[in-house]
């Protein structure tokens, strides 16, 4: 079906989905046809698709392609400056109008690209983005962005529940003539030599149809016992998983919330929506503080000396600290692309903490490692972890990676699986090898600095390194 009517744009972003999509919606309220659009734009920093997205990226455009074509339209897929396309695009289909979502961590590019086309007589709309809530309107009662977590969520909760999701059309009105596309396979995506996503594949499926099985099989089992297991990264797939469709808008956030509803309101579901939360206060705070990224929420963290030692940071990176559980994430991140909750806040205590290298650089490693990688959710937690941002775990919080890998991971089989050199270790050592006799070691076939490496800081001692230096800016002892 096409009208004569110009065509309205609709500009995708981080928002790959057909359902609850409300740019969609009102394009096609309109009547009228409806050119897609994807644009890979020269982005910067943690508005740029990280390495390991780009893989996601690849496989989610393919989807969404798929689903335009099963309502009887296609994706177009352009490089450039999005004002240039967007004008480009416009003159060549004679669309006279441009409609996106909101996505919150560029709103500033945004209003530039919006102003610039409405210079050239276009009419573009904006519609609500990726989150429950509204910062605009969301406030504490003296009119200010909520800073604290706690009374963000009772607000929440007295304000009841966000808006019903709607569901996905099932046409959309194609224009007269598409637009000369570029093909997905020469934006060269997926990694080559080596690839590294290799086991990406075996995990994850991008696109619309995975969001929706991966919250229809938590929903079945995990959401009933989430706050019990959700911390224990040893028992797989105790949470959802829904962070990266999360993350490149495959799912809304309102349509998880709301099919929570139509389960009893346990502590678990209650648990669990408790985490969306803490997305959508990410969110919050990120409009409050457009800088979240990249400086101190705290600006007492300013004078911190941080210190890089870049044998220690690639160490890290690679997994190689002597600290099973430390390695392990790291490890899990490079080979998933995901991280457990728990143990990225362990790793991430142990970068700040115990090597004393500024959150940035865990912020960048994360960025670009992890599938689910979001500006705000990245920006808010590595600051939580640093002690630097809003409502943030106070920074003498250090996290004891031996203490907490014997916690959460009692059995040691989150360790084993991803650091099979010390897999035969007995569990009381496994979280500690550095502290097994010889001969334990000799059975478990572990040569300490040689298949596995020994511990390289001492923690007791990184530990009183760092409180030191906090004490001297805060002027605390
Ligand atoms: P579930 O436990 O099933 O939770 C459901 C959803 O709630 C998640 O998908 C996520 O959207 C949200 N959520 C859960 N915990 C948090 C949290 N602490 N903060 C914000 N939202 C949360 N999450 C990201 O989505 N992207 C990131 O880039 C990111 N970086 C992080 C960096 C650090 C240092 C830390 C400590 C946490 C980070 N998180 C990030 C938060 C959290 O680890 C992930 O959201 C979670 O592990 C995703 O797994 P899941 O979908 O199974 O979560």
């Amino acid at each position: 079906m096409t009208s004569s009517e110009p065509p309205v744009i609709l500009w995708f972003r981080r928002d790959l989905r057909m359902d609850d999509h409300a740019a969609l919606l009102q394009a096609i309220q309109t009547g009228r046809p409806i050119v897609c659009v994807y644009i890979r734009e020269p982005l910067k920093g943690n508005l740029a698709i990280g390495g390991a997205q780009e893989w996601w990226l690849h496989h989610s455009l393919e989807a969404l392609n798929k689903s335009l074509n099963e309502r009887g339209n296609r994706l177009t897929l352009a490089s450039g400056q999005a004002s240039d396309v967007l004008l480009r695009i416009a003159k060549e289909t004679s669309a006279s109008c441009i409609f996106f979502n909101r996505h919150y961590e560029r709103d500033a590019l945004d209003l530039d690209v919006a102003s610039s086309l409405r210079a050239e007589g276009l009419d573009v709309k904006r519609f609500k983005g990726q989150i429950l809530h509204n910062p605009e309107t969301m406030k504490t009662g003296s009119g200010g962005a909520y800073r604290v977590y706690t009374p963000f969520w009772r607000a929440l909760e007295r304000d009841g529940d966000p808006r019903e999701p709607v569901g996905a059309p099932e046409a959309i009105p194609a224009p007269p003539h598409f637009p000369k596309s570029e093909e997905l396979p020469d934006w060269h995506l997926l990694p080559d030599r080596p690839n590294w996503a290799e086991e990406f594949a075996e995990l994850w499926q991008p696109g619309e149809a995975g969001a929706m099985k991966r919250l229809e099989s938590f929903l079945e089992k995990p959401v009933l016992t989430y706050k019990k297991d959700r911390d224990f990264p040893g028992l797989g797939n105790a949470t959802s998983l829904l962070s990266p469709h999360l993350a490149f808008g495959e799912i809304s956030p309102a349509r998880i919330w709301h099919a929570t509803r139509g389960l009893e309101a346990t502590e678990h579901v209650i648990h669990f929506r408790k985490e969306l939360v803490w997305r959508e206060f990410s969110y919050h705070l990120l409009v409050a503080f457009p800088k979240l990224g990249e400086k101190n929420w705290n600006d007492r963290f300013d004078a911190f000396p941080w210190t890089f030692d870049e044998i220690a940071f690639e160490a890290w990176t690679k997994g190689k600290t002597g600290y099973p559980i430390v390695d392990a994430g790291m490890r899990q991140l490079w080979r998933h692309g995901y991280m457990h909750n728990r143990v990225r806040m362990i790793t991430g205590s142990f970068l700040i903490k115990d090597l004393m290298i500024d959150w940035r650089k865990g912020e960048e490693w994360f960025h670009d490692t992890l599938l689910d990688a979001d500006p705000a959710s990245n920006a808010a937690n590595w600051q939580w972890v640093a002690g630097s941002g809003a409502d943030a775990a106070p920074f003498f919080r250090v996290f004891n990676p031996i203490l907490q890998g014997e916690k959460f991971d009692p059995d040691g089989d989150y360790v084993r699986r991803f650091v099979p050199e010390i897999a035969n270790l007995p569990t009381k050592y496994i979280h500690k090898p550095f502290e097994a006799p010889r001969e334990v070691l000799a059975r478990a076939g572990v040569t300490l600095g040689k298949t596995y490496p020994n511990p390289i800081v001492n923690h007791a001692q990184a530990r009183d390194r760092a409180l030191s230096a906090y004490a001297e800016v805060t002027g605390r002892s």
